[in-house]
């Protein structure tokens, strides 16, 4: 799949302007705060229908204009297709494609794309929290049911958050404890099955893509963990939901104790190693570049398993980040599907790649 055109409507500083694309690689390249991120993020919205930089649409209306929209002529599922986003304020979204009124969460049947930004660098070293969200953004666009079931537990574990919080002001509120616990356990049962299957692809995927980018034959090896009790997190939902109900209960007065969810999938985790040895103690900067790297790749090969179509890869701003070796393979190896690369200007990167390049100044875009 690919986005071949562009047009955006006071969206962040782009006034009114169009971009084409070509279906391989495109560099979008120009000085500091010009909208290189920006043209990258309007594409993201397309398979999201949400940004990646934050969770307030009236942040991407420009300064001084009432609206944002975001026209688009992708090619997928064999066939041109539009998708028009439009962000009022005050409003919910408005979303169409082909002309039809569609929700967030339906784009992803359009559109998916793979996005790795800087934060994604550090996706080894990092706490949990961004590895999780590497699995639930990527689950989502492939499983529609589990974004849902994803909505819901967060629902869930914020209203129990809230109860552990306040039970000791307001004791009444521990009389919907137990409904939310088990609710919460039912929702993370399927989340860990969701995820339990992914990041066995995900294994599966990124060991071979990392051993080539490494250069060195590193062996690259994930493994899932979540809730103790969980024997098996590949089981039945049934079976995983009564080994939580297990941990649930022998952790009900700590978590009284404590204030806060001790039980759930909230503090999921994908153990990244290298070599054998867990990645996040004791990988180098450049080893935890390229395993992070692979994965995304990986994110993109089961996305083509899943779609039979590549997603359109999106990098910004990450080529400086990486020595020439590994430059030279994003900007020319990686085949198959479209990819959309930032970089500044100066790293004379644009004249090391065959793609079309995009010259971005001032929230207008030329190309050459
Ligand atoms: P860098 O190379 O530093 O990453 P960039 O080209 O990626 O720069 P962008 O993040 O795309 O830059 O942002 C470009 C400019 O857009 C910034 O100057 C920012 O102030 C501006 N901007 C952001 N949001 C809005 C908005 N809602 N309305 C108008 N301008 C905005
Ligand atoms: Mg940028």
């Amino acid at each position: 799949m690919r986005v071949e055109k562009i047009a955006l409507n006071g969206f962040r500083n782009y006034e009114w302007e169009t971009a084409e694309f070509a279906p391989d690689t495109n560099v979008i390249t120009g000085p500091n705060a010009q909208g290189k991120t920006n043209l990258l993020e309007a594409v993201y919205m397309l398979s999201a229908g949400r940004s990646f930089r934050t969770r307030f649409d009236k942040e991407l209306i420009g300064f001084g204009y009432s609206a944002a929209e975001i026209l688009a002529e992708v090619y997928s599922h064999d066939r041109p297709q539009s998708i028009r986003l439009l962000m009022q304020p005050g409003q919910a979204k408005k979303i169409q494609v082909n002309g039809v009124k569609k929700t967030a969460g339906e784009l992803s049947a359009v559109v998916n794309t793979v996005l790795f930004c800087p934060d994604d660098l550090n996706l080894i070293k990092e706490g949990a929290a961004v590895r999780r969200r590497l699995m639930d953004n990527a689950i989502s666009q492939i499983r529609p049911r589990y974004a849902e079931v994803l909505a819901e537990f967060n629902r869930l574990y914020e209203h129990k958050s809230r109860i552990l919080k306040d039970w000791r002001e307001k004791p009444s509120l521990l009389d919907t404890l137990d409904e939310f616990s088990d609710a919460m356990a039912r929702a993370s049962a399927h989340l860990i099955r969701y995820r339990a299957s992914f990041a066995e692809r995900l294994q599966e995927a990124a060991a071979p893509i990392h051993r080539e980018f490494s250069g060195e034959g590193e062996a690259l090896s994930l493994r899932y963990c979540t809730v103790s009790t969980v024997k098996d997190p590949g089981a039945s939902v049934r079976d995983i939901y009564y080994d939580i109900c297990d941990h649930q209960e022998r952790h009900r007065q700590a978590e009284l104790e404590a204030g806060q969810c001790l039980t759930g999938a909230h503090k999921d985790d994908l153990e990244i190693s290298i070599n054998g040895r867990p990645a996040r103690s004791f990988a180098s900067q450049g080893q935890t570049r390229t395993a992070a790297l692979s994965l995304k790749l990986a994110e993109r090969e089961i996305f083509l398993a899943e779609t039979g179509e590549y997603p359109i890869l999106l990098l910004d701003d990450v080529l400086s980040e990486l020595d020439t070796r590994r430059q030279e393979f994003v900007l020319n190896r990686i085949g198959g599907g479209q990819t959309l690369i930032t970089c500044c200007e100066d790293e004379g990167i644009s004249q090391r790649t065959g793609g079309k390049v995009l010259f971005v100044e001032k929230g207008r875009i030329k190309t050459n």
